[in-house]
C-alpha cells in the first residue's frame, strides 16, 4: 500500500515551528516510505483565512526547501486541495449522515447555545458544549422543518450507548505513537456541528471527508488535535470508511515547560529567516523536535533525515525548543558555505548596514569582490547572516577611532602606543604582501623578537589603526585585503590622531 500523509494547515497565521515541523515530518515520512506528501488548505474558517497566509505558505516553503507530491499550486489526482473550492461536496456527504441517523438537524439560535452557556457558568457547571437540545426531533419532523426553510445546521449524533456489561459505550483507537487510546463517548465534544447555518463545514467535517477522498493513509499532526480524534474516529465509522492511521506528534515547549509561544522568542519561519538563520539549520534543528536520530549526530541534511526518518525515532516527551542550540546549528551551517554563496547569501544585509555606500547600495565590481573575498574573515565567529557585515564595516570605509585609550597596551602610555604604531608601520608593508597569515605570521614574530617587542604590544595599535577596534576579525587577513597603501595611510591617520592634542 503506498503512504499518503499530507499537511492540512488553515491559512489563518503566518507559518511557525510547530507547522513546519508537522509539514516536515509528513514530508520525512512519505519520502522514508516512498509514498506521496500532500498539501491541502483548510480554509473553511472564512473570517480568518486570508490569502495573504497563503503567499506566506509558499514563501515559507518555497524558502526552506522542501516541498509536496499535490497541493493546489501544482495539482494532483485529488485537486481541488483547497477546501473552500469543494464545499458542494461536504453537505453531500453531511446529508448522507442525517439519513444514515449519525447525524441530525439543529434549529438552535445562536443566542440560545450562548444563553445556555452563560446559565452553566453562573452555576458554575462543568458541563460544557451543546445540551443535545435537538437530538430528540423526530427525523422526519426535523427534515421537514429543514425543507421549510428554517435555519439549522447539522450536527454528528455521538453514540451514547452502553455496551452488554452495561458500561458507557467508548471510542478506541491506536495512536502509532501513544497507543492505544479510549475515550469515553460521553466525555466527547457533545455533538459538534459538520455543517453550519451558512452551509459551510467546520473543520471535523472537511477534515475527515478530504483525508478519506484524498486516500490519506496517515495522520500525522500535533498532539493539540488528539481530542479531536475520538470524534473523527466516529465519524469514519459513521460514513463507513476505514479510518487512517493516526500518530500524534510529541508537542513543541518553550524552556519554561509551557506550550512554546512569542514570549519565547521567534517562532514564525519569517521572523527567523529576518534573524538571519539559513534554511538548512532551522530544518535540521527542527526535525530533532520530538525525534532521535544517531548518538553523536548532529548535522543531517534534509535527504540524509529522509533516509533515517522512521515512527521508532519519535519521542513521546514534549520537546524543548532552545534557541541556543539553534543558533549553534546557524553558526556550523555558515561556516559550511562557500565564500561566495555566503557573500550572496549576506550581501543584502551588507547593504542594509550601508556598507558598500549611501543607504541600501548595490556593490559596485570591486566592492563584491572584496566583499566575498573578506568571507574567511568572518566565517568562523558568525552566528547569524546578519553578524557577517556587520563587523567588515571598516574594509570598506575609514573607520571611526575609539577614544585614545583604546590604542595602548597594558602598562603603557599613548607615547609608548606611537613608538609601537611606528615600529609597526615598518613591516606593514610586507605583513600586506605576504601571501597567507601564516608567513605574516613568521615575519611579525621575527620582526618583534628581533626589535625586543611583545608581539601582542606590538599588533594591537596597529589592529586599532587598520579596524578601528581592538577586537576585529583577523589582522593579517584585514592587512592582505586592504594592501599595503590603504593599510600604512591608516597608520598615518592613527598616528595624527594620537599626537593630536
Ligand atoms: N487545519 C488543521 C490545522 O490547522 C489541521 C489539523 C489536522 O492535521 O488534522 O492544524
Ligand atoms: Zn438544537
Amino acid at each position: 500500500m503506498e503512504i499518503k500523509d499530507r499537511y492540512a494547515p488553515s491559512p489563518t497565521g503566518l507559518q511557525h515551528v510547530g507547522g513546519v515541523r508537522t509539514a516536515l515530518f509528513n514530508y520525512l515520512f512519505a519520502r522514508s516510505t516512498g509514498g506521496k506528501f500532500i498539501l491541502r488548505l483548510e480554509d473553511t474558517d472564512r473570517t480568518r483565512s486570508d490569502d495573504a497566509y497563503v503567499q506566506n505558505l509558499y514563501d515559507t516553503f518555497a524558502w526552506l526547501g522542501f516541498g509536496w507530491d499535490e497541493g493546489p499550486d501544482c495539482g494532483g489526482p485529488s485537486a481541488p486541495y483547497i477546501q473552500s473550492h469543494r464545499f458542494n461536496l461536504y453537505a453531500e456527504y453531511t446529508r448522507q449522515l442525517v439519513q444514515s441517523g449519525c447525524a441530525y438537524y439543529c434549529f438552535c439560535s445562536s443566542e440560545r447555545i450562548e444563553k445556555i452557556r452563560q446559565e452553566r457558568e453562573a452555576a458554575r457547571s462543568s458541563e460544557s458544549g451543546y445540551d443535545r437540545h435537538c437530538r430528540e426531533i423526530p427525523a422526519d419532523e426535523a427534515a421537514h422543518r429543514a425543507a421549510a426553510g428554517e435555519a439549522c445546521t447539522i450536527r454528528l449524533k455521538i453514540p451514547l450507548g452502553e455496551t452488554d456489561a452495561g458500561v458507557p459505550e467508548s471510542t478506541k483507537f491506536n495512536d502509532l505513537l501513544l497507543g492505544s487510546i479510549e475515550w469515553k463517548n460521553k466525555d466527547i465534544n457533545p455533538d459538534p456541528v459538520l455543517l453550519k447555518s451558512d452551509g459551510f463545514p467546520t473543520y471535523h467535517l472537511a477534515n475527515v471527508v478530504d483525508d478519506h477522498l484524498m486516500g490519506i493513509t496517515h495522520v500525522m499532526r500535533a498532539q493539540e488535535w488528539l481530542p479531536s480524534t475520538p470524534l473523527h474516529v466516529i465519524m469514519y465509522e459513521a460514513f463507513g470508511w476505514a479510518p487512517p492511521v493516526f500518530c500524534h506528534l510529541p508537542m513543541v515547549m518553550g524552556q519554561d515547560g509551557k506550550k512554546l509561544s512569542k514570549r519565547h522568542g521567534a517562532t514564525s519561519i519569517d521572523e527567523f529567516r529576518r534573524q538571519g538563520y539559513l534554511p538548512q539549520a532551522l530544518i535540521n534543528y527542527i526535525a530533532l523536535l520530538g525525534a532521535s536520530y544517531e548518538e553523536g549526530k548532529d548535522m543531517y541534511t534534509l535527504a540524509e533525515l529522509a533516509e533515517r526518518f522512521s515512527v521508532e525515532k519519535l519521542n513521546t516527551a514534549p520537546a524543548v525548543f532552545d534557541y541556543k542550540k539553534l543558533e549553534w546549528y546557524n553558526g556550523q551551517y555558515i561556516r559550511m558555505k562557500g565564500d561566495e554563496e555566503l557573500a550572496a547569501l549576506s550581501i543584502d544585509a551588507a547593504m542594509s548596514a550601508d556598507l558598500f555606500g549611501a543607504t541600501g547600495r548595490e556593490p559596485d565590481a570591486a566592492q563584491r569582490a572584496l566583499y566575498t573575498a573578506a568571507m574567511p574573515l568572518v566565517k568562523e565567529r558568525a552566528v547569524f547572516l546578519s553578524d557577517i557585515p556587520a563587523k567588515l564595516g571598516y574594509l570598506f570605509a575609514e573607520p571611526p577611532l575609539p577614544q585614545r585609550e583604546e590604542f595602548v597596551p597594558k602598562k603603557a602610555d599613548v607615547a609608548a602606543a606611537i613608538a609601537l604604531l611606528d615600529k609597526a608601520r615598518a613591516i606593514t608593508a610586507a605583513l600586506a604582501n605576504a601571501p597567507n597569515d601564516e608567513e605574516a605570521e613568521i615575519l611579525l614574530k621575527a620582526f618583534a623578537k628581533q626589535e625586543g617587542l611583545k608581539l601582542g604590544d606590538l599588533m594591537m595599535p596597529l589592529r586599532v589603526a587598520i579596524t578601528g577596534a581592538r577586537v576585529s576579525p583577523p589582522l593579517f587577513g584585514s592587512l592582505r585585503l586592504l594592501g599595503a597603501d590603504v593599510s600604512l595611510a591608516r597608520i598615518d591617520r592613527a598616528r595624527k590622531y594620537l599626537t593630536a592634542q
